[in-house]
């Protein structure tokens, strides 16, 4: 764990003990062990009948949209719980960008469910290329894979899959230029076979990154592939 990643939890847990418990978006008091109030959990929005492919609303009475059923993804289903709008963005805003770490803990709470009937051998984070983790200090996606491993008793690698392109950040890129972005920006190398994983991140916008990380696992030969994130965006920006 590196200096800067004990500082934030230190300072997490000091601002526990000398500030009371505040809903993370409204900033209402809660309950020590809530981190989002009632009103704010009603708020959450899910995305409604989603493809189990590509985890974007779904029309049809088939598990994936026509989208997916005539392109299929190279993972074989996505679980994105949460549109990503409102409550959520501030959620996982702060979670990426103001080391608000829990927050991740206080998503994952109010949409285990949908993780738990998918059965995978490990949790594989989107990794950052080192030169933004030492900037930043963490890994959202890594800190999303700790919890549910935890919550779910399935094992994190945080160390075969490397970002060895220091691409820049795929917000405001049109979906062609993220593809060419994020293109051969991942290298995976595992100590050992994995028969499925799950690729873990805060949130879906395109699904360039997770499409270029699937490629590689299949070339390892990873059979089944999972996408998991918190979010997804119903258009990018
Ligand atoms: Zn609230
Ligand atoms: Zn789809």
């Amino acid at each position: 764990m590196s200096g800067r990643r004990i500082y934030i939890n230190l300072r997490y847990k000091l601002s526990q003990i000398l500030n009371p418990a505040l809903c993370l978006t409204c900033g209402i008091p809660v309950s020590a062990d809530s981190f989002i109030c009632k009103y704010c959990v009603a708020a959450l929005e899910l995305v409604p009948t989603p493809c189990s492919s590509c985890g974007l609303p779904n029309q049809t009475s088939r598990n994936t949209c026509p989208v997916c059923q005539h392109r299929p993804p190279r993972w074989h289903s996505m679980i994105a719980p949460l549109i990503y709008s409102a409550n959520t963005r501030k959620i996982i805003q702060d979670l990426k960008f103001n080391e608000q770490l829990n927050n991740a803990n206080a998503l994952l709470t109010h949409i285990l469910d949908y993780y738990r009937d998918h059965q995978v051998d490990v949790l594989i984070p989107v990794p950052l290329h080192t030169s933004r983790l030492l900037e930043r200090g963490y890994n959202q996606a890594e800190e999303i894979a700790t919890t549910l491993s935890r919550l779910l008793d399935i094992p994190v690698d945080r160390k075969s899959l490397k970002r060895i392109k220091a691409t820049e950040s795929q917000s405001g890129l049109s979906i062609s230029k993220r593809h060419k972005n994020i293109l051969k920006a991942f290298q995976f190398s595992p100590a050992r076979c994995y028969k499925s994983a799950a690729i873990i991140d805060d949130i879906v916008t395109t699904g360039s990154t997770v499409s270029e990380i699937s490629k590689v696992l299949k070339r390892s030969g990873i059979k089944h592939i999972e996408v998991w994130s918190l979010a997804r965006a119903l258009k990018h920006d």
